[in-house]
């Protein structure tokens, strides 16, 4: 009798249960089915510019970030603040920000000044600094601290990330820094931007046969002369490239997408 009544209270639980995650395309031309919302405040986290971001992604990435958050916490920092997931439904998000459409990445703000618990709307006008120095060679002494080295290192650490991005003076300062195992040091890729935020991409879960990722990052630490051309770029900019043109979205998103 205890357990048929168990079984009923479990009923409307099954009953609201979200569909499973279906993730559809490539971070930068793709959709997700049944994304899940990042809360705005969980332990270690808080998400900031709510009308301008979004936070959606798959149980995956929200497992993530949530144990990033649990990590950050537990190691001292501040809590972190989280910007863009991806919208509702994946696909290219407002303000021509690219990637963050199968529900797989992440930016997180690299601000670790001490943050306060303030409402949502008060976090809304938030812009975190650039650790970066103005010349972009490397960071800003007044502003990097080692425990900038630790959080990169939790986030790189996390289950399933593929890669980070990070400003190429941050990369650069983290190979400098780092001691101990540096393993982790192969997923944090430079790019440029990401000079106040770190741009989490995890990979494809197993279970996502249409959810498709590129190569992983080449073995080593990445501080090595590939490392070396990125300043030589800030010094000795290459002539622009004409535009790429946006990759084509799979067809099963157009339906996801209401296009
Ligand atoms: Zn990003």
């Amino acid at each position: 009798m205890r357990r048929t009544l168990l079984l009923l209270a479990l009923l409307p639980l099954c009953a609201a249960a979200p569909p499973a995650a279906e993730i559809i395309g490539r971070p930068d031309a793709g959709c997700i089915i049944g994304a899940r919302r990042l809360p705005d405040d969980a332990p270690g986290l808080q998400t900031i510019r709510a009308s301008r971001s979004a936070f959606w992604g798959a149980p995956e990435l929200l497992a993530a970030l949530l144990e990033l958050g649990r990590r950050a916490h537990a190691a001292g920092l501040p809590d972190l603040y989280v910007g863009d997931l991806s919208a509702p439904h994946g696909g290219p998000l407002a303000g021509g920000h690219v990637g963050h459409e199968i529900g797989l990445e992440a930016d997180v703000w690299l601000d670790l000044a001490p943050h306060p618990l303030l409402p949502v709307a008060a976090r809304e006008a938030l812009e975190p600094p650039s650790l970066v120095r103005a010349d972009g060679h490397d960071v800003d002494p007044a502003r990097w601290t080692a425990a900038h080295v630790t959080l990169l290192r939790l986030a790189a650490t996390l289950p399933g990330v593929d890669r980070i991005f990070v400003h190429p003076a941050i990369k650069r300062r983290l190979c400098l820094d780092a001691t101990g195992d540096r393993s982790w040091l192969r997923l944090i890729r430079p790019w440029w931007g990401h000079s106040s935020h770190m741009h989490i991409r995890l990979r494809c879960p197993a279970d996502q046969p249409r959810c498709a990722e590129g190569a992983p990052p080449p073995p080593g630490d990445g501080c090595d002369a590939t490392l070396d051309w990125w300043f030589d770029q800030i010094d000795h900019p290459a002539p622009p490239a004409a535009p790429a043109g946006r990759p084509v979205l799979p067809a099963a998103c157009r339906a996801v997408l209401g296009e």
